[in-house]
């Protein structure tokens, strides 16, 4: 991947980073699963968090009642190195609606992380599997919505994106390097 492209940017007190990984592996306060609405497990993400944390994650998210599209969830994190979860539900890509509810898939999961006093947060590339939303036009609306949430009030510390190949690492590193452009107040960190 070219040098030039950002992996790191600092937004107010927050660090945003982007990693090539393994969701389930993270030791932040919370990793986010790209789930279905109906929060009984699934495959990709939702089949790894869920293999990962053992059962008991299933029995409480069976309690949760499901969660729209756009919206997002909160568990115990169980087995997990990640003390909690945040189940959000991204869009199926082909709506009119698509970008708006992925939008919203990751603003609802910061706002969940920041009611629950977390302060690092793990994303996986939310609508970009089972779901179809070409990479290359949801890292720019993940991009844009963490970076705006981030500059705003919260307590949030570390948001990581962990992208499972390095051509979702670039292309999430082109959104950044478009972000820090198009946004004040975005810096790299010497
Ligand atoms: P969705 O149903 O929201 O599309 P998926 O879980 O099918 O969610 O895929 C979302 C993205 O997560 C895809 O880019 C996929 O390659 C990636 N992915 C799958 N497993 C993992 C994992 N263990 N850690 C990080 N990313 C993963």
């Amino acid at each position: 991947m070219s040098e030039s492209l950002p992996l790191k940017a600092r937004i107010n007190h927050a660090v945003l980073e982007l990693i090539e990984g393994d969701i389930t592996k993270q030791d932040t306060d919370a990793i986010v699963n790209a789930a279905n609405s109906s929060l009984l497990g699934g495959g990709g993400v939702d089949g790894a968090i869920h293999r990962a944390a053992g059962p008991e994650l299933l029995e409480e998210t069976r309690a949760l009642g499901g969660c729209q599209t756009g919206d997002a969830k909160i568990s115990r994190g169980y087995h997990l190195k990640a003390r909690h979860v945040i189940h959000t539900v991204g869009p199926i890509y082909g709506g009119s609606d698509s970008a708006r509810l992925l939008a919203s898939a990751y603003r609802r999961s910061l706002e969940v992380a920041q009611e629950n006093n977390i302060h690092t947060i793990a994303f996986p590339s939310l609508s970009t599997g089972a779901y179809g939303y070409p990479v290359d036009q949801a890292a720019p609306i993940a991009l844009e919505t963490v970076c705006r949430f981030l500059q705003g009030d919260h307590n949030i510390q570390l948001v990581r994106f962990v992208l499972f190949n390095s051509a979702i690492l670039q292309q999430f590193s082109k959104a950044l390097a478009h972000q820090i452009q198009q946004q004040p107040g975005i810096v790299l960190p010497a």
